[in-house]
């Protein structure tokens, strides 16, 4: 009985002993390779977020489905309004060049307030140094369009067109997971070889119908405030913009506008909604 004893602490013992000498072995690669195991820890950190990013694709989809279904007539096409089913009083209010600090932050707040969801037509360049807010916006229930890369006005070739809008709808998804196609021009310019090419891909360029006229510079918030308040009509997509230069007076008349479009019986609707609409 007791040799048995013996026998199990001698095993118990050589197995202690080899732990710590391997223990004691590793380690030292443990410190030398240090700065490769932060390169591994930061590749298995990358892993995880890209499948946290994977994991809410589902979701994404989801918003797609639900949100962002255009209906057939309208993809590929250009439109300007909608005639709605009706003859509801619906509007569409469309923003774009940013996402932009404060100013898109400010909007945000007065839509939420006022329990308006709305269109933001994003530029690019503009989206990957702000893409805070942006997640933010696509958080808060408003609907996205692509506005292209640079905001560029020029006559383009169909490779450049291309990555103009390529580019931005790959970074709304990987920064929002909105898959949009919905397309805005730059400057509303329809020759230049944009639309073309969001149309060949089935986008739906949207203009509008009514502008805000928000890029003069001279101009005073009220006057932003009656050219929407005088032009609305059902159906109609407004134009202002949150970025893409100081937009300290289109905040300043948004209170105004929404209170005064909802006075006249208007409700408020996403591009997607509104194209929606026009079914039914
Ligand atoms: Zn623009």
């Amino acid at each position: 009985m007791t040799n048995k004893i013996l026998k199990q602490y001698r095993i118990f013992g050589f197995v202690a002993i080899s732990y710590f000498v391997t223990a004691c072995s590793t380690f030292p690669q443990l410190t030398i390779h240090q700065p490769i195991s932060k390169v591994l820890a930061t590749k298995v950190l990358d892993n995880w977020v890209q499948s946290q990013i994977e994991v809410q694709l589902p979701l994404s989809t989801q918003i797609e489905q639900e949100s962002l279904t255009i209906p057939a007539k309208f993809q590929g096409k250009t439109l300007y309004k909608v005639e709605p089913g009706n003859k509801d009083k619906v509007i569409a209010l469309t923003v774009d060049d940013g996402p932009w600090p404060k100013t898109t932050l400010q909007m945000l707040d007065i839509f939420k307030a006022n329990n308006v969801k709305v269109t933001f037509f994003w530029v690019g360049s503009a989206l990957q140094a702000n893409t805070e807010i942006a997640k933010q916006v696509v958080a808060e229930g408003h609907a996205i369009g692509n506005h292209t890369w640079h905001h560029w006005y020029k006559q383009m070739d169909e490779a450049t067109a291309k990555k103009e809008i390529d580019r931005t709808s790959d970074l709304i998804y990987k920064t929002t997971g909105v898959k949009t196609t919905l397309f805005r021009p730059p400057g509303g310019f329809l020759n230049n070889g944009l639309a073309a090419y969001a149309k060949s891909q089935k986008y739906s360029v949207v203009m509008w119908s009514l502008t805000s006229a928000d890029t003069d510079p001279h101009a005073k918030p009220q006057a932003f405030v009656n050219n929407v308040l005088k032009g609305a009509k059902p159906g109609a997509i407004v134009l202002m913009h949150d970025g893409g230069g100081d937009r300290h007076r289109t905040v300043e008349a948004l209170p105004q506008i929404i209170t005064g479009l909802k006075q006249q019986g208007y409700r408020f609707v996403t591009i997607p909604e509104l194209l929606q609409e026009s079914g039914k």
